[in-house]
């Protein structure tokens, strides 16, 4: 089961008047990322992204996108499966300029990256949005205490005690310096 037909909107077809806006609920796709060579998939499939678009006195719009996304992946600590959720709130402005209105300037600020003659390209906008959201780290939970580095077992499960140092809490280690020790 595909759903598309919302990853663009033309925001022409909204005929807003100078400075009205219009709110609009839109769901778009989008792909499974990398980091770290790690694949990270995004849901829910479709993934619903409130849009609120308002008209500039001049040519153009100013627009907002509001979604939450679940991005699901290994936990770059402990490998483990992790999922977190990202609350995302993004803006963008795009002048216009070019059809015959006043020519916006050249200022790159007011000339969104998503917005090609009154289209908007809301699947590419959600995605950077999102990964501009994400924390540097994906964990599978806030204090994930990750691997040994020694022999990469899974501190969450053998504990805080674990160690390799001098007096290692292991019993059979405890055992075994008894016997060294009579
Ligand atoms: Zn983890
Ligand atoms: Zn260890």
């Amino acid at each position: 089961m595909t759903v598309h037909g919302f990853d663009t909107v033309d925001l022409s077809k909204l005929r807003l008047s100078p400075g009205a806006g219009a709110r609009l609920d839109v769901s778009v796709e989008i792909e499974a990322m990398e980091f770290a060579s790690q694949r990270y998939t995004v849901g829910p499939r479709p993934l619903p992204v409130t849009l609120d678009v308002s008209r500039l006195n001049g040519p153009g719009f100013a627009l907002r996108a509001r979604f939450e996304a679940i991005v699901q992946g290994p936990c770059m600590r402990c490998l483990k499966p992790g999922r977190i959720v990202v609350q995302v709130e993004s803006r963008e402005v795009d002048a216009g300029g070019g059809n015959g209105g006043e020519p916006a300037d050249s200022d790159p600020e007011m000339h969104s990256p998503y917005v090609t003659d009154e289209v908007l390209d809301v699947a590419s906008w959600a995605r950077d949005a999102l990964i501009v959201s994400l924390p540097e780290t994906l964990l599978c939970r806030d204090d994930c205490p990750g691997l040994c580095p020694v022999c990469a077992a899974d501190l969450a499960e053998v504990g805080a005690g674990h160690s390799h140092g001098e007096s290692p809490p292991d019993p059979r280690w405890a055992k075994l310096s008894e016997i060294t020790l009579d």
